[in-house]
């Protein structure tokens, strides 16, 4: 099973996939604690200026090399709206505020695995972008001709975004 735990965090004992809680689980073969598996939150922004939107190259896998909007893993005890501008914010070096939620997306992002992403826009403040973290690059281009996004849910993401945008601010 993909990203499956070998051993129990209770006891550490061994895990085994077995049907338990109706589907297919790693179980402990010790104690019986069910090792759950659940999707990684991660948050993504399309950040618009001047009719432009500001993107990121990655230079970490996965997608190296790729551009992809501003986004990242929530972390433990964040606010979605506050993990999107911590990671906005690294990768960019661009304060943001007024987070609006777009759309919810999930996907198979190796190696993490199942990840969801929640899709935002939000106003992003003056100043040049400047590439940090995982990003070796930080630009904004124009929304009709900016490069291919690196993961379908950043398309996704992108494509709400567009719908709805009848007077780009
Ligand atoms: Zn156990």
């Amino acid at each position: 099973m993909h990203n499956s735990p070998a051993f129990c965090a209770g006891c550490g004992g061994k895990l085994k996939i077995i049907f338990a809680d109706g589907r297919e689980r790693p179980v402990c073969t010790n104690c019986g604690l069910i090792a759950y598996l659940n999707p990684l939150p991660c948050v993504a922004a399309v950040l618009v200026r001047d009719s432009r939107v500001l993107l990121v190259k990655r230079n970490i896998e996965p997608g190296l090399g790729e551009w992809g909007l501003p986004a990242g893993f929530m972390e433990w005890g964040e606010t979605p709206e506050n993990s999107l501008r911590r990671e906005v914010l690294e990768e960019t070096g661009l304060h943001c505020d007024s987070p609006r939620l777009l759309t919810v997306c999930s996907e198979i992002i190796e190696p993490y695995g199942h990840v969801v992403i929640l899709g935002y826009t939000a106003h992003v403040n003056s100043g040049e972008p400047v590439p940090g973290d995982d990003a070796a690059e930080a630009e904004f281009f124009d929304l009709d001709s900016h490069p291919a996004l690196a993961f379908v849910t950043h398309k996704q993401i992108m494509k709400t975004y567009l719908s709805g945008v009848s007077n780009p601010k």
